[in-house]
């Protein structure tokens, strides 16, 4: 337990005349000390975070080359909301708006309405309070009663869906993953959707698992719905990770603006973006799926320009970043980034597949993620939370974790593989998975369990 009084002595190394020699944690001191001192104090403290490489349960970028460190450097200061003042960033984060829209093949990248965010969960806020809003106008305009509005989606979707419906006081109706439908596939939709649905939300790369789910499938149901019932329901995709990886290793594959029920998308920049932590993107078809209502205006070299966005002040740098790496790396870039992603996560995936104590629940040829449960009947003396616990030693983070509702008793254990995993640190880690299952299957009785699990959440 941490006290108010508790505090830090410093370190006599680099403790200066006048500084105090013990320094409050929660509180704030009485007097300040040497910058330096200062600096020390909190890197040193710092030092016991895990080391980002061998993280592998973040999707969010831990290493980007020294030049976009410097242009960070330079950036820092920048305020994206300041539009006058920094018109050029303001230009720049426009420039990636054409950029994404134009990678998920919205009918007129220029056009259409889109905006940087913190992330993609702000993001997500937006599309949802857009799908809300339409919503209430169609209600209104028919007059039909605007009250209870429900949210579509797997129960497997990120946290940032249940804060949408917390916050935005909309139903989430959520459609249980099951052995027989791991994904949210369109089946069970017509039982679920009614007249007061504002909008079916399709994962592309799931958290858990990293599976796509199938947009075209999802759309096709909705389709025969509208045919049958009249409701006209529309789709939006949270492509977190997918948003910046589909576009580059599954091109063909049809889960974007393309399909006409998709009315809106979000990706993270700082996922596999590629950009530094907090940066996202969303992007609407065109100006009817955005409400005007939502739409602010700044001022903006002398004119307005339009905004929508949760926060008001917000670094400007990652957007900075995000071009630097459209112009760093192109097209062929990102393709070969992301598929020396793949290549390693297929690696580990199929020498983990192959070892007798796992199977696959996925194996990284959508995102670069896959996960692996316990072979059924493997073992009853440990779990992939004791296997995690001993990887953890070794400086490894290989989060174990329940799957969702009607899944909860399926335990998983999930590997991101990012830009900076190589195929030699892939092959340590297996090293490290191999010797310590050797570790618990030589137990002759059941691990106790003393500590709470999971310690991970999506
Ligand atoms: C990570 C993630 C989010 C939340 O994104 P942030 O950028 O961390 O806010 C939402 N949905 C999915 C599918 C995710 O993977």
């Amino acid at each position: 337990m941490t006290t108010s009084t508790e505090g830090s002595r410093l370190n006599p190394l680099h403790h200066r005349p006048g500084d105090p020699t013990y320094a409050a944690r929660h509180r704030l001191p009485d007097a300040g000390m040497d910058p330096l001192t200062a600096f020390h104090s909190v890197r040193d403290e710092t030092m016991l975070d895990g080391n980002a490489r061998l993280n592998l349960a973040t999707f969010v970028t831990t290493w980007m080359e020294e030049e976009a460190s410097e242009l960070y450097r330079e950036a820092f200061d920048k305020n994206m909301i300041d539009k006058d003042e920094y018109p050029q960033t303001a230009a720049i984060e426009q420039r990636c708006q054409h950029i994404i829209a134009d990678l998920w093949h919205a009918p007129d990248p220029d056009t259409a309405p889109a905006t940087s965010t913190v992330g993609s969960s702000e993001a997500c806020m937006l599309a949802g309070i857009a799908l809300k809003r339409r919503w209430q106008q169609r209600r209104t305009d028919t007059g039909k009663d605007t009250s209870r509005p429900n949210l579509v989606m797997s129960s497997a979707v990120q946290v940032c869906w249940e804060k949408f419906c917390n916050y935005f006081e909309v139903e989430p109706r959520f459609v249980p993953v099951s052995e027989e439908h791991p994904v949210l596939d369109g089946s069970a939709l017509d039982a679920v959707v009614d007249e007061h649905t504002i909008g079916v939300v399709g994962i592309l790369g799931v958290t858990y698992t990293g599976a796509y789910e199938p947009i075209a499938e999802i759309a096709a149901a909705l389709d025969a719905i509208e045919r049958e019932r009249g409701l006209d329901i529309p789709i939006h995709v949270d492509a977190a990770s997918g948003g910046m990886i589909a576009p580059f290793l599954q091109p063909e594959l049809e889960w974007d603006f393309r399909l006409a029920r998709v009315a809106s998308i979000n990706t993270s920049g700082h996922k596999y973006g590629l950009v530094y932590p907090g940066l996202g993107w969303v992007v609407w078809r065109d100006a009817a799926a955005l409400p005007e209502s939502m739409v602010f205006r700044v001022s903006y070299l002398g004119g307005d320009t339009p905004t929508l966005a949760l926060n008001f002040s917000r670094p400007g740098a990652q957007v900075l970043l995000q071009f630097f790496l459209f112009l760093r790396l192109g097209r062929e870039g990102y393709t070969a980034v992301q598929g020396e992603s793949q290549r390693v996560a297929l690696h580990l995936s199929s020498a983990i597949g192959d070892m007798p104590a796992f199977a696959l629940v996925s194996d990284g040829s959508t995102i670069p993620v896959f996960a692996w449960r316990l072979r059924p009947g493997h073992t009853k003396n440990w779990t992939l939370y004791d296997l995690s616990d001993r990887l953890r030693m070794r400086g490894w983070l290989v989060p174990a974790y329940p799957m969702p509702d009607d899944l909860a008793e399926l335990t998983v254990q999930r590997i991101v593989v990012r830009n900076g995993l190589t195929i030699e640190l892939a092959d340590s880690l297996l090293d490290a998975i191999r010797e310590e299952t050797a570790y618990l299957d030589a137990l002759t009785s059941p691990l106790p369990h003393p500590t709470a699990h999971p310690a991970f959440s999506h």
